[in-house]
């Protein structure tokens, strides 16, 4: 069974994800990729971008800067807001987030209580509610706590407190504030969507999920400027296309759930989140929310700008509503890890295997030689591997032998092995191994690249 011990020991033990800092304890909640792990976050972005902007005609892309003019967090509502009310266990001092604790006993907060109000309801279901640290009933009163991240950039001063330059909390912020630059420089007309893959800062309280929650992340947005009487269908639209990405990204149907909001922030006019199986539980993936025209008509408001849109055929004049897609890389690579992660018993031993779909996997094809100290073999293999990484990710190993070598690439989910051996400098073939089959088949060298273009669909 997949457990999350199992997904954070072969992260780390076969270079996928590392904590931060290893070497000096690790940095809390924050986490580097190693190089298998950036194979598969890049080809989990690559997939994204192609599907949400490249296939479309009507949305184009966009890289935004991760610092903007302070302004932007008060009118996105982030500096008075985008706080979690906290309660902090008076035995162990574990805090935590009020949200989750009500969430234990089956209670929705609502995003716009007060902290009097969340103190009321956890002052009537105090006898319910756990530290998740120590079981213990003893909390302090919740308080709110901010969680953007304040940086000392161009503020020569020292005021910080007042003047902060904050790192982005989301990465959609800068897709709003330039709905105008790229509706005045290209093509685009109502409807149509600006996406951006990015980092955003959080300095988030509870993060002890592994990549779920974390302090630095990656986010992948798509928002979709609509004609206020279309938001709703194209809502639905969007709400189908997403669920579909994850089934085309091959988690399973039964791992992935619907989370309707309840509680709806006043703007919103609809909410849900695609939440996925993680070996802790069901949480959420990604948000896909109606927005109505929240954000634009603040950024005008603020700005002072006028950010309507003039339909040009019709004449008519409006705030284009937004509805959007917002996803984290991270949460999508531990997703991804966990649907690849798979045990198999053979010949009496457990075998890990990632079964990671062809187009993720960190490494396509693993070129061995059967003997690294055999000259004509070892010759063979690189000229093979050095053919074949102009067009695949590939890695050459003559480590240990091929058993071991099979199971470390078993691990990391390479699809195909190729072994060169003593046949292969008489015949001018080599074995070709399936990752999930594990049958071994003789390929002749000239035939190789047709034979991986043929799997991989190229
Ligand atoms: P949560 O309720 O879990 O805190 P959220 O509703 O605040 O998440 P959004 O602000 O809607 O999240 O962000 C959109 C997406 O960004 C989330 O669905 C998630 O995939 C990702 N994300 C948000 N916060 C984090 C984080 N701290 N670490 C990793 N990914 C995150």
């Amino acid at each position: 069974m997949v457990t999350m011990e199992k997904i954070v020991s072969l992260a780390k033990r076969r270079g996928f994800i590392y904590p931060s800092s290893d070497i000096y304890g690790g940095f809390a909640a924050i986490y580097d990729y190693g190089p298998y792990g950036v194979e598969l976050e890049n080809n989990i972005k690559h997939v994204w971008w192609r599907k949400v902007v490249l296939q479309r005609e009507d949305i184009v892309g966009l890289d935004s800067a991760i610092f903007m003019h302070p302004k932007i967090w008060e009118a996105s509502g982030h500096v008075a807001g985008f706080s979690d009310p906290l309660v902090e266990c008076k035995d162990c001092h574990t805090r935590s987030r009020v949200d989750h604790l009500l969430t234990e006993i089956k209670i929705e907060a609502d995003e716009k209580m007060s902290e009097e109000e969340i103190n009321k309801i956890f002052s009537e279901n105090k006898e319910k509610i756990k530290c998740p640290n120590c079981g213990k009933k003893n909390f302090t009163d919740a308080k709110k706590f901010n969680l953007l991240v304040k940086s000392n950039l161009g503020n020569f001063t020292g005021n910080w407190d007042k003047e902060p330059a904050y790192l982005r909390g989301e990465t959609c912020q800068g897709i709003y504030v330039n709905y105008k630059n790229v509706l005045d420089s290209t093509r685009v007309k109502i409807p149509f969507g600006i996406a951006q893959i990015g980092k955003a800062f959080r300095n988030e309280i509870t993060a002890r999920q592994f990549l779920f929650r974390t302090r630095e992340f990656e986010q992948m947005e798509m928002q979709y400027f609509v004609h206020p009487d279309k938001e709703m269908e194209e809502y639905e639209k969007l709400r189908k296309a997403r669920w579909q990405y994850y089934l085309d990204l091959g988690l399973k149907k039964e791992h992935l759930k619907w989370n309707k909001h309840k509680n709806l922030v006043f703007y919103a006019k609809a909410a849900y989140d695609i939440n996925y199986k993680f070996p802790f539980g069901f949480d959420e993936l990604e948000g896909v929310h109606a927005r109505g025209n929240y954000d634009l008509s603040q950024h005008a408001k603020f700005s002072g700008k006028d950010l309507s849109y003039l339909d040009s055929k019709t004449g008519e004049k409006y705030i284009p509503h937004v509805i959007e897609s917002s996803v984290g890389v991270g949460r999508t690579v531990f997703a991804v890890l966990t649907e690849a992660y798979t045990e198999e018993k053979v010949d009496k031993e457990t075998r890990v295997v990632m079964k990671f779909p062809k187009r993720l996997a960190p490494i396509q094809v693993a070129v061995f030689p059967l003997l690294r100290n055999k000259p004509k073999l070892v010759k063979k293999a690189k000229e093979i591997f050095d053919e074949l990484k102009t067009g695949y990710t590939c890695e050459f190993d003559d480590n240990g032998n091929i058993g071991k070598r099979y199971r470390r690439q078993d691990e990391i989910g390479t699809f195909y092995c190729i072994t060169v051996d003593f046949d292969s400098l008489d015949n001018n073939d080599v074995t070709v191994r399936d990752r999930d089959t594990m049958k071994q088949e003789r390929i002749k060298i000239k035939e190789l690249d047709s034979y991986l273009k043929e799997q991989y669909g190229k």
